[in-house]
């Protein structure tokens, strides 16, 4: 099965996102759990989530990617930042037990100068208080451009925070392609060995779901800007070679590209088409 689809507003509930989903000929689909720059959270409402649930399973959809809001920071400087990000993933992960098999993204932290092994500290400290005994939800770490004091732009990082939570079979990780681009990985010259390395630091096992997304910069320039596909410096070539990579094609691929709804469709059914 080719399951594809792209980050969807939430603002008009949960069936709507599934709806919309279809609506554009996707089969799967990524939502920010909260507001994204706030961290405001709506109420839960349960007859909804109930229909999207029955959505899904009626249609044959992927499990949807809950995004963590972007400014949350798991490894804050600041008490009162690094208490925020724990709440809510812990609230957003107590929510997301409603869904069966749910998926939980998050970007890991920026360490702001406490460097890397302090921030690969603090985010595993923080996920291993989010997280709890018997939870059904797999937690994926993205991989990150590596931007401004990020972690998570090497392999390296998140194998070092996977290697430190209590429950790691909860826990895995979502490739971004505009990202590990940005991060130095040449996906479009070596994706074999751009996966063999991941392979052999992190474990293709633990790769869950892609982040389909063109980059406006340069192999390595650490600047996490996406592209519309076809557009950027990784090509329909590679991404084409990327969708039908065996060791990725039963992953979901959720585009971030700058588009509205129509830009979506569209790169979606150019998706379809470079599918062999
Ligand atoms: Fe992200
Ligand atoms: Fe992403
Ligand atoms: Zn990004």
């Amino acid at each position: 099965m080719f399951f594809v689809g792209c980050h969807l507003s939430s603002v008009k509930g949960y069936l709507h996102m599934g709806e919309e989903a279809l609506s554009i000929g996707a089969n799967a689909f990524q939502y920010f759990s909260r507001n994204p720059r706030g961290g405001n959270v709506k109420p839960f409402d349960e007859g909804d989530a109930g229909a999207l649930v029955s959505f899904l399973g009626e249609r044959g959809f992927a499990v949807p990617l809950t995004h963590a809001p972007y400014t949350l920071n798991p490894c804050a400087a600041a008490e009162g930042t690094l208490e925020f990000a724990r709440q809510a993933m812990r609230e957003d992960l107590e929510r997301l037990e409603f869904f069966p098999e749910a998926m939980y993204n998050l970007h890991p932290g920026s360490h702001v100068g406490q460097g890397i092994a302090v921030g690969v500290e603090k985010i595993a400290e923080s996920l291993n208080l989010a997280m709890f005994d018997g939870m059904k939800t797999v937690v994926l770490l993205e991989t990150m451009a590596g931007k401004g004091s990020e972690v998570g732009g090497r392999f390296e990082e998140l194998r070092a925070i996977l290697d430190r939570l209590e429950r790691p079979e909860r826990a895995g990780v979502c490739l971004d392609t505009c990202h590990v681009f940005d991060a130095g990985y040449d996906i479009v010259n070596d994706l074999d060995g751009v996966l063999e390395e991941f392979d052999r630091v992190v474990g293709l096992n633990r790769l869950r779901a892609i982040h389909l997304n063109d980059s406006k910069n340069p192999l390595g320039s650490r600047k996490d800007r996406h592209e519309k596909l076809g557009e950027g410096h990784i090509g329909l070539d590679a991404i084409a070679r990327i969708v039908n990579h065996p060791a990725l094609r039963e992953l979901p691929f959720l585009l971030e590209t700058p588009n509205e709804l129509d830009g979506y469709q569209r790169e979606i059914a150019t998706l379809r088409e470079l599918r062999a």
